[in-house]
């Protein structure tokens, strides 16, 4: 069982740009996720945000009124039992930004796909992220028809009717269609039977070796600080099975890298857990779900500015190979989603330069070989993955990194 501090589940908020993901994420938990300096100037989600809501059920109303994120009964005022602490990890819908949606994908048990009412669907990013939540495994999914404020019955029951025709085939074929007014507040309660009904908290099993997917990482220490006052670096991020305890030593792979000569090899780092946390609450373990803050004895300088950002964390030892280079089984999709022309994919080449996204980790290759059941890849940074992880495979297409299918690690 989770601590009663922690979220159990993590549910992605993903779609086309400016088609409410964030405005959502608001009404639904408080907090505005868009606080990085460049989000708020430019208006867009540019970083993955985390934020946390409990669902709450009212004892005497019938469903859905009965659901509710407030203190009270919305209707009847009355007392509430909490159901479950959730986590949203709310995603940028901008094209430029998918490396980072899709390592926020990694993260996901299960995930909203939110579109605008509106707008003619699909937008292509919400093509893109459908297809992404299907090329990393994130099979719950529940659509939000969202902006219903906007739009007449008319065109909302049109609309409605494209969403079906577009999900039509996909792992979101049978997913509950919510209509929604992030703005007003407006059918929130039924969105959150949806989530209570459709995205249940996974199985866990707390006696296998933890992992840590670091999705941030910084230094906490205000410029100035004293030496003896200095805290160690802290990293970010969600623990995707077992559970991590205060005292725990903790190895962060790839690590660090070294250049001996004209050789270049990485070290892990080894470290111990000093302090865990949830927004600024302390746990003494933590397990999967939400955003986990892990404060090391680490040199700051080491963790500044998301440098460990893509890292995968554990006990020592247990944690899989650094991989310079990967062999993965490709599949690969028949049609480029996400932009205005939908080309037909072609096979992977030799010497061809793709993007791969593994865990949280984001990454360039140069495929050494490539048949239809098995590339070779030679990673630019190396990354820490199991055999049987899905990487997501993007390719260059005019000036952007387009996502054309996943493989499985050999
Ligand atoms: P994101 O890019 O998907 O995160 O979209 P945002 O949450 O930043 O919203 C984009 C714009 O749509 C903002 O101006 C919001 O105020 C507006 N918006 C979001 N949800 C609704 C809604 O339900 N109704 C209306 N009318 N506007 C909305
Ligand atoms: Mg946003």
């Amino acid at each position: 069982m989770a601590a009663s501090n922690q979220s159990e589940v993590n549910i992605g908020m993903v779609g086309h740009v400016d088609h409410g993901k964030t405005s959502l994420t608001r009404k639904l938990t408080g907090v505005w996720t868009d606080t990085h300096s460049e989000e708020l100037k430019r208006g867009i989600s540019i970083r993955l945000g985390y934020a946390d809501c409990e669902i709450k059920k009212c004892e005497t109303c019938d469903e859905p009124e009965c659901y509710t994120v407030g203190k009270k009964c919305d209707s009847c005022g009355g007392k509430l039992q909490t159901l479950r602490k959730i986590s949203f990890v709310d995603a940028p819908g901008h094209e430029t930004l998918m490396a980072t949606m899709l390592s926020g994908a990694s993260l996901m048990d299960g995930a909203i796909l939110v579109i605008a009412a509106s707008e003619e669907c699909p937008q292509p990013q919400t093509k893109e992220h459908l297809m992404a939540l299907d090329a990393l495994g994130v099979e719950k999914i529940i659509i939000v028809q969202n902006k219903i404020d906007l739009v007449s019955e008319e065109a909302a029951v049109e609309n409605y009717n494209q969403i079906k025709e577009f999900t039509k085939g996909t792992v979101a074929e049978n997913a509950p269609i919510i209509p929604v007014s992030a703005h007003h507040g407006a059918n929130l309660d039924v969105l959150l039977k949806a989530i209570q009904d459709f995205i249940p908290t996974p199985e866990r099993d707390e006696t296998v070796s933890p992992k840590l997917y670091v999705a941030r990482s910084f230094d906490v220490n205000k410029p100035g600080s004293e030496i003896k006052d200095l805290k160690g670096g802290v990293i970010g991020g969600s623990i995707i099975q077992g559970a991590l305890k205060v005292g725990d030593e903790l190895e962060i792979k790839p690590g660090i890298k070294v250049t001996e000569g004209n050789k270049t090899h990485w070290v892990p780092i080894i470290t111990k857990i000093i302090s865990l946390g949830v927004g600024s609450k302390k746990l003494k373990t933590a397990y999967p779900g939400g955003l986990i803050g892990v404060g090391t004895e680490l040199d700051p300088n080491l963790t500044k500015s998301d440098a460990l950002s893509g890292s995968l964390a554990g006990i020592p030892g247990t944690l899989p190979e650094t991989l310079e280079k990967m062999e993965i089984e490709p599949q690969l999709l028949e049609r480029v989603v996400g932009s205005q022309d939908e080309l037909v994919i072609e096979p992977l080449k030799t010497n061809e330069v793709l993007m791969l996204n593994v865990g949280t980790s984001t990454t360039v290759g140069v495929t050494v070989s490539a048949r239809p059941d098995r590339a070779e890849i030679k990673l630019k940074l190396p990354v820490c993955a199991d055999k049987g992880d899905r990487v997501a495979i993007s390719r260059k297409i005019g000036s952007r990194w387009r996502l054309i299918g996943y493989g499985i690690i050999l």
